[in-house]
């Protein structure tokens, strides 16, 4: 039976123990931490407990819009918040607890430092496995001038954490987790400023994507400066200032530093073993996800590949099955779905408009705007499409970007055809349930293939004039 010993029980960690250990092998399972990583106690969920609150608090708000009459005032209240996220993520620690039990899995609480390329230290003991994998994760950035204090200036670690919010948050960066807390705070009555270093939010996006994105942050009042990197924050009288060189360009009571994140691969004795890490300090792997050392993988936030807890899942999968001899999938980076609970929500996968004209594609798009659903309708949420990028000379789908409601649901479809190398031509054949956001999907198909059935005809093509792919 061979023995794999995993450093960190995050979404690589703990997923490669559960499969290991469902496959046969001996497992050793090295967290410094309750397991569940920076998805399950900074991440993921806790943020998503917080958006489905947000959400609710919005819907509410629009009860007269819904037909229904409700009396009171409406407010949330961040402490019963914070209590809530804390209960389940407590419930889904307890169950990953018992999954590492039910499989048998050797659970040691501790620092895990390798000590040479076949044995890990941890507390004052030595783990000599057959293969190891390095799953240790990643941790909020800060550059020093920042003056990360945790209480007045703090990242999405500390925020999680603060007894109450202020009435005003600068927020430096303009990714995902930057996004992500610019709606929740907004929605819990904080006043919200964005500062982003580039021309728009979430770049990782399809340019239509950001822009309906800003147009709706806009329309409820957050407020974006564009194009201003800021090289410090100070403390200064009440609040937090942030500078560009020698100017101030914006306050307020408190800042989020989300400018992203850095792995955890200082100080877990990679230069003992041999192994090289890039100048970000991610761990060098090849797509097997092994490190310089062949029996020793190093797989989720640590490699730097994607930043996604699904990702860092399906990683640790396959390193699993490579390690255990096993037959293995290789992961299909460009086949994973990205998930954004903004509001509107956002999903996309493979490639966006940009990336194909990058890669010299020739491509057509479709598109189709969700106002012109039922399901969007009867939801209150009418702002948002779908988008599909299709290969011109063969049909094949290449991006999938979806704004509105259930977008991070409905981007799985374009995920399944881009991780089969599949046609837009059988997602057009696929039926849609109605009424579902999902026919804006089939109908962004049609359009890109010729005439979507909701769709004007277009001055440009007829419906006869369709694109034809077998
Ligand atoms: C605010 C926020 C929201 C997010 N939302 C999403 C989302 O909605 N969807 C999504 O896909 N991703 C999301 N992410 C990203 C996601 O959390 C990460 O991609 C994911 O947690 C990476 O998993 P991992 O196992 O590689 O590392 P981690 O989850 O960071 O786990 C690493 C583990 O290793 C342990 N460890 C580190 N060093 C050692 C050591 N030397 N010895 C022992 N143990 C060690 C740590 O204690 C930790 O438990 C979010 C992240 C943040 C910060």
């Amino acid at each position: 039976m061979k023995h794999l010993a995993i450093l960190g029980g995050g979404p690589a960690g703990y997923v490669a123990a559960s499969h290991a250990a469902a496959h046969g092998a001996r497992v050793t399972l090295i967290d410094a931490k309750p397991l569940g990583g920076t998805c399950l106690h900074q991440g993921c969920i806790p943020t998503k407990v917080l958006v489905e609150s947000c959400a609710l608090l919005e819907k509410f708000k629009r009860a007269d819009a819904f037909g229904l009459k409700i009396s009171g005032e409406l407010s949330a209240d961040w402490a019963s918040l914070k209590g809530r996220f804390t209960e389940i993520v407590s419930m889904l620690g307890d169950g990953i607890d018992q999954l590492m039990a039910d499989r048998d899995v050797t659970c040691i609480r501790g620092y895990g430092r390798l000590l040479d390329r076949s044995t890990i230290g941890v507390n004052d003991q030595t783990v000599s496995p057959d293969a190891i994998l390095i799953c240790t994760g990643s941790r909020p950035k800060a550059q020093p001038s920042f003056n990360v204090d945790g209480a007045k200036i703090g990242t999405s670690d500390d925020l999680l954490n603060w007894s109450d919010l202020p009435a005003s948050i600068l927020i430096i960066g303009s990714g995902i987790i930057a996004c992500e807390f610019a709606c929740i705070l907004d929605t819990l009555g904080v006043d919200v400023t964005i500062v982003a270093s580039g021309a728009r939010l979430m770049s990782s996006a399809d340019k239509d994507v950001s822009v309906v994105l800003q147009r709706q942050m806009r329309k409820r009042g957050i407020k974006v400066i564009f194009n201003s990197r800021i090289t410090s924050l100070s403390h200064g009288g009440s609040g937090v200032e942030a500078f560009c060189e020698e100017k101030i360009i914006a306050t307020a009571e408190r800042a989020l530093v989300a400018v992203g994140r850095e792995p955890n691969s200082r100080d877990i004795g990679l230069e003992r073993a041999g192994i090289s890490v890039n100048d970000n300090g991610d761990i060098v792997v090849d797509d097997l996800y092994r490190t310089d050392v062949p029996d020793i993988y190093a797989v989720g936030d640590v490699n730097g590949r994607s930043g996604l807890a699904h990702a860092a899942s399906a990683q640790a999968k396959q390193a699993v099955d490579h390690a255990l001899g096993r037959r293995y999938t290789m992961v299909r980076e460009r086949a994973i779905p990205v998930a954004v609970f903004t509001n509107p929500e956002i999903g996309y996968v493979g490639r966006s408009e940009d990336e194909a004209k990058q890669d010299d594609l020739e491509y057509v798009v479709g598109k189709f705007d969700l106002r012109a659903l039922g399901r969007a309708h009867a939801l209150g949420e009418i702002s948002g499409f779908v988008k599909v990028i299709v290969a011109k000379d063969t049909g094949h789908l290449l991006g999938l970007h979806a704004i509105g409601p259930h977008a991070s649901e409905i981007v799985h479809e374009g995920a399944l055809v881009i991780q089969k190398y599949g046609k837009a031509e059988g997602m057009r054949a696929t039926v849609h349930a109605h009424p579902t956001i999902a026919e804006a999907v089939l109908e962004a198909v049609e359009d890109a293939l010729g005439q979507a059935t909701h769709k004007p005809l277009s001055n440009k093509r007829q419906a006869n004039d369709v694109l034809q792919y077998s």
